[in-house]
């Protein structure tokens, strides 16, 4: 067993002043009376997980689904989610984890399995009989929007085809792709390297694993240290020769720049060089264009596009650099949604108990995309599962803002998801 020690996060209930700020945003309490509310699952209980209190755990802290709006608003930075997250931790050290929250989070192990015989797997998972059974066996529930495995290969099938056309060049970036892109959209990462490419860079994309976020929120953070120590392995000497590592998934950069570290207590050398090395990849452009270097050879994209900067973006605390780049695009209407949260929060909203908590919180984020008129072709958030949310939730297909972005130097067809 991986020993839940007293920790800096926790220490940080004593900065909290009760003024309940944290409570009257969170989207979760908001919806229902299972979570009675980040303050009082945060800093009040943490006083009855101090070491050598005895062990009574408060289960409603498994209602918390790790969105960090709370963070983002309390004015005396109490780490609120971080301390849930440990909390939740600590009941499965001592009760051991349900198979489906051990399933949810081995989102690599899905991935490889899936992807030796992608149509066979997306027809065994989405069906109306085996999600059926998968709700009533193990409570996952069946109308979550599970993503489908890709089934024109994986992104590492398409970089091992395309080896010989890859730009070589001086300049370089490490992509970190998550297991998203790996096996359910490789066209996010094929529309990433374009882009890259088209500014020069040759682009490296080193053996990596799952970044361990799905683990680390459903309290296994044994397995989640064994991830971020492989990824450290593989990947810290990139940062030591000074190459950004950039990723698409707004949760995986998050998990490798601050939540593993964090929540690990990950302090030696190649866990920070890996986390100063880390950028999201909108942030990235935001540098490049600081320094004149971003290209702006655009194509007018005619087309009103709700975006949502999901709540893992908003916790890297660097504004919204997505916006910020498609506003250059000429012709695009990028219309920013104040929505705090879709609901879904990485697995949350895939678990049976919590499937309509999910999509409760997500109404205000569906009702601000309806509300900007019938000819929206599209949403855009830089997370994966808030993507399938958004789409489960409007009928509306989302797209990655990369994606956008490649479309508009000409380089994506954001219909097909192709690179032209
Ligand atoms: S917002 Fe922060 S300071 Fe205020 S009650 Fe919540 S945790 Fe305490
Ligand atoms: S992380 Fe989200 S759901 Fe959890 S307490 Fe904070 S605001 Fe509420």
């Amino acid at each position: 067993m991986h020993p839940i020690t007293w920790h800096s996060v926790d220490h940080s209930l004593d900065e909290c002043i009760k003024c309940n700020i944290c409570t009257s945003y969170c989207p979760v309490s908001a919806v229902t009376d299972k979570f009675p509310g980040p303050k009082y699952v945060g800093p009040q209980a943490q006083r009855f997980r101090e070491i050598g209190q005895p062990y009574a755990p408060d289960q409603s802290v498994d209602y918390c689904s790790g969105c960090r709006v709370c963070n983002d608003v309390c004015p005396a930075g109490v780490k609120i989610a971080e301390m849930n997250t440990r909390a939740r931790a600590q009941i499965v050290v001592k009760e051991g984890i349900p198979l489906r929250n051990w399933l949810l989070g081995r989102n690599e192990l899905l991935g490889k399995l899936g992807s030796i015989a992608p149509q066979l797997a997306n027809l065994a998972l989405h069906n109306p009989l085996s999600r059926l059974l998968a709700e009533k066996t193990m409570g996952i529930a069946r109308k979550a929007p599970l993503p489908t495995w890709s089934t024109k290969g994986t992104l590492a099938d398409w970089l091992r085809r395309t080896a010989r056309k890859r730009l070589k060049a001086d300049k370089k970036v490490v992509y970190f792709h998550g297991c998203a892109t790996m096996y359910y959209e490789p066209f996010v990462g094929k529309a990433a390297i374009a882009v890259f490419e088209h500014h020069g860079y040759e682009v490296i994309v080193p053996p990596q694993n799952c970044c361990g976020l799905p683990m680390l929120s459903n309290g296994e953070f044994k397995a989640a240290l064994g991830y971020h120590q492989s990824n450290c392995t593989k990947l810290a000497s990139f940062a030591r020769a000074g190459f950004p590592i950039i990723g698409t998934s707004t949760s995986c950069t998050l998990t490798l720049k601050e939540e593993a570290p964090e929540l690990l207590d990950m302090t030696d050398d190649a866990s920070t060089q890996l986390k100063l090395a880390t950028w999201d990849i909108f942030e990235w452009l935001r540098e490049l264009h600081a320094r004149g270097e971003l290209r702006t050879d655009f194509r007018p994209l005619a087309l009103k596009l709700p975006y949502h900067a999901p709540c893992q973006q908003r916790a890297h605390r660097i504004g919204k650099p997505a916006l910020e780049i498609l506003a250059l695009i000429p012709g695009l209407d990028v219309r920013e949604s104040m929505a705090r949260c879709c609901g879904i929060a990485g697995t949350y909203g895939y678990k049976e108990e919590k499937y309509q908590i999910a999509m409760d919180v997500g109404k205000e984020l569906f009702r601000f995309v309806q509300e900007q008129g019938a000819e929206i072709p599209y949403t855009s958030c830089d997370s994966e599962t808030c993507r399938w949310q958004l789409e489960h939730g409007t009928q509306i297909p989302s797209r990655h803002p990369i994606e956008v972005l490649a479309a508009a130097y000409g380089l994506y067809d954001l219909e097909k998801r192709n690179i032209i």
